[in-house]
């Protein structure tokens, strides 16, 4: 199978372009795709935002015009930690069945399989209903200004496209169990700073207005707070798909709704860090900053939280609850104001028909169900404006796998490269058939 083998070398020399962001430089990650795309004798454009930072469009043509779809992915990566790893984060290396790499899952496999499948399109001949457009776009992990953001007021027909495909979903294998995550919605981004001034002075010499000290607070009270665990109708139907018939101490899933006032189901949620973070608000310390000297008490210091509320949850409502958490002796300040506020995609589509008929086409009769992305992604700025947006990448991994996809040693398998390819493949087919409205 020659586009497999293409595929693996393709990853493989893509996952090497170091596109890190910051400062992403994604640049090179636009030329090197436009190789491939020219080399198949097809057009394609590069939208440079700012210098290094590119974006990258080819269209395939279709029988009517207008209301585009579109096979969306980003080319950065975020930072890798060289010594963490075991292999070089920016090397390539295959190893024991693996692509290793940052990229590997986040998304430069899924940018080449989505890549691979459209310049099938083009060797075939297929005339598609609608337009398709392959779209890769630089900046997705710190934001997109310089990626979808640019692109859509550049190319303002993107807004009016019937769907877009990306990532934030896939297949996963728990228990010898398979499922498809095909997600609809995601998490929102609120991440804020909480800052405490004091009075600097000796170590030696407590006087009570210690910054440290009121941070320290602060954050313990954020932290220890429970975010109440809410069941939405997405939800409910993706856990109702994996849960359903599940018995724990002989008592059978009652739904999502009434397992949730049941303390053993209770228990299951909050001890999978999934199930957990798509059915409450998380609030994760991540950067710790005061003192700098032993026997100096410092005059300032900051905690650093990265939040993701539930999609029905209110930025407002959220801090509101943060700040009367924090108390009085410290600020909290948000970072990046610009929060959008998408509604769900819908899932009762022909779209989702026929990504579930790919699948079981693929993969037998497996649940395929509705998700919401933990994480944020550039599918947000079309459901902000009523796109039907899907994230989804047919391959199957463990839960560790997925939980690899930002940490060290990111990895995929040479297996998921191949099914990955033959599902985008067939996905697209499906995309570019008459079914589609
Ligand atoms: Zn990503």
């Amino acid at each position: 199978m020659k586009t497999y083998d293409d595929a693996v070398s393709i990853i493989r020399e893509f996952i090497r372009i170091d596109t890190t962001n910051p400062p992403g430089k994604e640049e090179a990650a636009a030329v090197f795709l436009e190789d491939i795309l020219k080399r198949e004798g097809l057009h394609a454009e590069i939208h440079a935002a700012a210098p290094m930072r590119a974006n990258i469009i080819s269209r395939i043509k279709g029988r009517e015009k207008g209301k585009p779809i579109i096979l969306l992915g980003h080319t950065d990566v975020v930072p890798a930690r060289e010594e963490e790893w075991t292999v070089h984060p920016f090397g390539g290396d295959v190893k024991d069945g693996y692509i290793y790499g940052r990229g590997a899952i986040d998304m430069k496999a899924q940018v080449i399989c989505q890549l691979l499948a459209f310049v099938d399109l083009a060797r075939r001949g297929v005339v598609p209903k609608r337009d398709i457009i392959f779209l890769a776009t630089c900046d997705e992990e710190v934001g997109g200004a310089n990626g979808m953001e640019f692109m859509l007021d550049r190319i303002p027909e993107l807004k009016d496209a019937s769907f877009v495909l990306s990532e934030g979903g896939c297949l996963i294998e728990e228990d010898g169990f398979i499922h498809a995550q095909v997600s609809v919605t995601e998490k929102k981004l609120s991440q804020f700073v909480v800052k405490a001034k004091g009075t600097g002075g000796h170590g030696s010499m407590p006087h009570g207005d210690n910054a440290n000290e009121k941070i320290i607070e602060a954050s313990h009270r954020i932290l220890s707070h429970r975010w109440p665990l809410k069941a939405t109708p997405i939800t409910s139907a993706y856990l109702g798909g994996i849960l359903g018939g599940r018995r724990i101490g002989g008592a059978r899933f009652p739904g999502l709704k009434d397992a949730l006032k049941a303390p053993k189901w209770r228990h299951l949620f909050e001890s999978n860090e999934i199930y957990n973070a798509i059915l409450r608000n998380t609030v994760t310390l991540t950067i710790l900053k005061g003192g700098e000297k032993v026997n100096v008490i410092p005059a300032e210091s900051s905690a650093t939280f990265d939040a993701r509320l539930l999609p029905a949850e209110t930025h407002e409502r959220f801090f509101r609850k943060v700040r009367q958490l924090a108390g009085k002796d410290v600020v909290i300040e948000r970072i990046g104001e610009k929060i959008s506020e998408p509604g769900p995609s819908q899932y009762n589509t022909v779209y989702f028909q026929g990504v579930r008929n790919c699948i079981t086409s693929l993969k037998g009769d497996i649940p395929v169900l509705p998700f919401v992305t933990t994480g944020a992604t550039d599918l947000r700025y079309f459901r902000d404006i009523g796109v039907p947006a899907y994230g989804f990448f047919p391959v199957t991994l463990t839960k560790e796998e997925h939980m690899k996809m930002h940490g060290k040693d990111e990895r995929i398998s040479l297996e998921n490269i191949r099914e990955g390819l033959e599902g985008c493949k067939s996905i697209v087919n499906f995309l570019a058939s008459g079914s589609v409205p």
